[in-house]
């Protein structure tokens, strides 16, 4: 039977099988499978020659029984209400495995933002903010950027906010730029998360970093930051790096800011001078140590499962391996740093730039690593235990810290 690549029934299949092995009740396990709410709504949006365009948003608040929804919203031209959904539900799976106070939701637009000027978007995140207002707030529910959305987006989205409610408000939305209370950090916030889980899964699997091989799937906000802390906090040797147009390899490792320099210039990764061009497909089935995913979701599925030849996989991305390829990675040993572990560093962060904007007071990055880096090691050490103790694989292990976390908020509310 064809793999179901759908990434709803890909969070739904994960959760059934923590379900089962916790034992949860039935009647929890059937709430905790579904959104407790969605908004999806129609935006019309003025474009540059006259006409009206009308654009399809949604907003999922997943589960929101330890805290105000978090997550970020998407624009992109494949967006589903079930890649929203299952998102929603990573979200609220992360914040638990963080435990911060937060759960979790999501958002998305169908929309090719490449295809809009600078006034059309605009127009399109004040759009996307009138629908949803009365609905988001420091207390109710707050977005941050995703793919294709970032920190100016995230402003006008905050203007249109405080203006339909008539007062400041500006934890409502965080990934803000740092003149209107973004937090110090927050850009490389989930490559650095990802950094500290990698450092811990080395010491637990005996590898030493320094010298050690990395291949990186994305060259976007996460993957370019992978590379660049990779090589400046540990002494890795990225030997392969890709984004959407295809991939570099090198065995002798790349040097980051030579290869942002060329991003910089082309806008791609290939063609940089002295590299050999390998293809996405190639790039993760490389012998590296350790193999960063973090584009896009269903890269590790039945296909390539087999193939895959890294000590440790770090899930930079949401959703990148599929429940057949867990089942193989499992059989193989390969260590598996889950995803909404791996890449909790952003919502941390944003959970901390809500801390500060709550407080009108503002911390170093420093301070802000520091803060980060207890609270990846922590949730890293709570999975990994997990994962010892009942003898289970590593995402299962991350299912049963925070499904159980979120089943007793649940409870203790009396919801179920
Ligand atoms: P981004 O849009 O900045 O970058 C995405 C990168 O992936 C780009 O380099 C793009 O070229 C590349 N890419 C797209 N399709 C590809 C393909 N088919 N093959 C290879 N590369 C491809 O997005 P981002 O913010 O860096 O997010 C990347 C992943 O990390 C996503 O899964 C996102 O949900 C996840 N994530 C992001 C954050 C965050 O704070 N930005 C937090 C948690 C998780």
């Amino acid at each position: 039977m064809a793999e179901n690549l759908n990434p709803f029934a890909i969070a739904q299949a994960q959760l059934d099988e923590a379900a089962e092995v916790l034992g949860l009740d039935p009647d929890m396990h059937a709430f905790l499978r579904r959104p407790q709410r969605e908004f999806h709504f129609s935006i019309p949006v003025k474009m540059d020659d006259g006409t009206t365009k009308t654009f399809q948003g949604f907003r999922v608040q997943y589960n929101d029984a330890r805290g105000p929804a978090k997550g970020g919203i998407r624009f992109h031209p494949d967006e589903t209400i079930d890649t929203v959904r299952a998102l929603a539900a990573w979200m609220t799976w992360k914040t638990a495995v963080a435990d911060i106070p937060l759960g979790g939701g999501k958002g998305g637009v169908i929309c090719n933002p490449r295809e809009l000027s600078t006034g059309e978007l605009e127009r399109l995140s004040r759009g996307y903010m009138r629908n949803i207002a009365r609905y988001v707030g420091l207390f109710q529910d707050s977005p941050a950027p995703d793919v294709n959305t970032n920190p100016q987006i995230m402003a006008w989205m905050l203007d249109e906010y405080e203006t339909i409610m008539g007062h400041r408000e500006p934890g409502t939305i965080t990934g803000k730029p740092l003149a209107l209370g973004g937090s110090a950090g927050r850009g490389p916030a989930t490559a650095m998360g990802g950094m500290y889980t990698i450092r811990e899964a080395a010491k637990v699997l005996g590898i030493e970093l320094k010298g050690a091989t990395a291949a990186i799937q994305g060259f976007g906000n996460v993957g370019s930051f992978a590379a660049k802390l990779a090589q400046e906090m540990f002494g890795i040797k990225v030997i392969a790096l890709s984004d959407e147009f295809g991939g570099i390899y090198n065995a002798n490792g790349f040097d980051y800011h030579e290869v942002a320099a060329h991003m910089a210039k082309t806008g791609k990764v290939i063609d940089f001078p002295g590299s050999v061009p390998i293809s996405n497909k190639d790039l993760l089935e490389l012998g590296v140590d350790i193999l960063i995913p973090a584009a896009i979701e269903n890269q590790l599925t039945s296909a390539n499962a087999e193939n895959i030849k890294a000590k440790i996989i770090a899930e930079l991305a949401n959703g990148p391996t599929t429940p057949d390829a867990d089942n193989v990675f499992e059989r193989k040993g390969i260590y598996v740093i889950p995803d909404f572990l791996c890449n909790a560093g952003g919502v941390t962060v944003s959970y901390f730039e809500m801390v500060q904007n709550a407080y009108q007071y503002y911390w170093t990055e420093e301070m802000v690593n520091q803060r980060l880096d207890e609270k990846m090691t922590h949730a890293f050490h709570a999975v990994h235990n997990m994962a010892q103790q009942k003898k289970v694989y590593t995402r299962v292990a991350a299912y049963l810290v925070s499904v159980s976390r979120v089943a007793e908020a649940v409870r203790l509310r009396g919801w179920v």
